[in-house]
């Protein structure tokens, strides 16, 4: 079976139960290598051959997904690529916050979690180097083509009030907000540390009664709203982080774009913090 067969077999929510962030790449797990079905909750098992059972499992090893996830994502980059291909850079800069290069380089220049960035039409450079995870070529080719629309008035909403978001509640929570909030336990003056080099500003007065709160400008018109609560040993409450966005927010990238910007800040958190 097809991952594109098997995930008819899901409810296609991407609500990140099975510890795969989509359906598509639980389909691929399942189908390319050997993951168990039952994994996700809503998947009747009794629906699927014998192919699922025990030992016949996987038979393409776990290569085969990894190749199935890249092949799908190299083929979204070119796509997307093809889309921008017509976008006259000097004309859109403006509204997605970006500087035109000029004639000689049409390209676009921005910051992406506080490190430079230079978009042209077939390559995209941060800080420099050429970018190979096409998950980011998938992320800024997005934001690019989205073309921006009106600008943040930093009136700031969960993503649970996004439209469509209640799949994606709990994937931000998994790779973002808990992954945060795991590292920084009792180690508040890190993250405050770390901040600056992803770009973050410390907050002086936040509003909630958190422990440190952030303005993060992940991409030009993109900010984020960070708000970090330190664990309470006194009355048991963990650490907790909670990621706000500009009601705007989806005039500049779509959801799943959105939650990847998030799982990205995460992990550049994070690494900054080794
Ligand atoms: S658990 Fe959720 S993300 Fe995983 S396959 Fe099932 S519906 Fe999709």
């Amino acid at each position: 079976m097809q991952p594109l067969e098997f995930i008819k077999f899901t409810p296609r929510t991407n609500c990140g139960e099975c510890g795969y962030a989509a359906c598509l790449a639980f389909a691929a797990a399942v189908t390319k290598g050997g993951e168990n079905p039952e994994k996700c909750p809503y998947v009747d098992v009794s629906q699927l051959g014998d192919e699922f059972s025990g030992a016949n499992r996987g038979k393409d090893g776990l290569e085969g997904v990894g190749k199935l996830l890249d092949e799908k994502d190299l083929a979204l980059v070119a796509y997307l690529k093809k889309k921008t291909s017509t976008i006259d850079f000097a004309a859109a800069a403006e509204k997605i916050g970006c500087q035109w290069s000029g004639p000689e380089k049409d390209s676009l220049l921005f910051h992406f979690l506080g490190r430079d960035v230079e978009l042209s039409h077939d390559t995209v450079l941060i800080e420099g180097q050429e970018v190979e995870d096409p998950r980011d070529q998938i992320l800024l080719y997005n934001y690019v083509h989205f073309g921006g629309g009106d600008k943040p008035e930093q009136e700031w909403i969960g993503m649970e009030s996004l439209p469509n978001s209640i799949s994606k509640v709990r994937t931000l929570r998994v790779y973002c907000e808990e992954r945060i909030a795991s590292n920084f336990t009792e180690k508040a003056d890190l993250l405050i540390k770390c901040a600056p080099k992803l770009g973050a500003i410390l907050q002086e007065n936040p509003e909630q009664s958190c422990t440190a709160a952030f303005f993060v400008p992940v991409l030009p018109r993109l900010p984020l709203f960070v708000l970090f609560w330190d664990e309470d040993k006194e009355d048991g409450f963990p650490a907790k982080v909670k990621v706000l966005f500009d009601q705007n927010v989806m005039d500049f990238l779509d959801i799943e774009s959105l939650v990847f910007v998030c799982e990205r800040m995460a992990e550049r958190w994070v690494e900054l913090a080794q």
